[in-house]
């Protein structure tokens, strides 16, 4: 069942509804699966992308400056193991805002994962390349060219919402969006 981008923000669901559009009009159709992620999970993908003393060092490091919510987020999920999943703290990606969208390509029916991080030049890769070429085209960020993260496209250029707001704002809106 595909990620309904109705949650979206209404800025970033305009110009996204318009690329899957577009992707499926040029028989490149990409599936949208992800939109909103709480702040719950994102908390969990970051500790389990970190050794404990990271963790620590994290929860500091967001509290003196002044993410009180966020940090105590991660320190409620309690220890997360597996693979490495995120750079972004809870209230740092763009999923947590409404303005970012995942989805994946779908080949004769079939998902592919061809360049993320499957083989490049399969033959979904030309999905996920024009996928970031419309994004561009419709003034979304795609962040497959820049880091590799091909599903991705985001409706602001700033890679994360720390590089245009400070983390006392991050964290009172994500406080108010997903309080208590
Ligand atoms: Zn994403």
């Amino acid at each position: 069942m595909p990620a309904s981008t109705k949650v979206l923000k209404v800025e970033f669901r305009g110009p996204a509804d318009e690329l899957l559009a577009d992707c499926e009009a040029a028989n490149k159709p990409m599936v949208a699966f992800f939109t909103i992620r709480h702040p719950r999970r994102q908390a969990e993908l970051w500790r389990q992308s970190r050794s404990r003393l990271e963790v620590e060092q994290g929860i500091a490091w967001l509290r003196g400056a002044g993410a009180e919510w966020c940090a105590g987020m991660i320190e409620r999920v309690g220890p997360q193991f597996g693979r490495w999943a995120t750079n972004a703290a809870p209230g740092n990606s763009w999923h947590q805002w409404a303005l970012a969208l995942d989805s994946y390509a779908l080949v004769d029916g079939r998902i592919s994962w061809d360049t993320v991080p499957g083989q490049v030049g399969g033959p979904g890769d030309a999905f996920y390349r024009f996928y970031a070429e419309r994004a561009e085209a419709l003034g979304l960020t795609p962040m497959g060219p820049a880091i590799g993260d091909w599903v991705h496209v985001q409706g602001r250029p700033e890679s994360a919402p720390s590089r245009v707001m400070s983390w006392p704002e991050i964290d009172a809106e994500m406080r108010r969006r997903f309080g208590s």
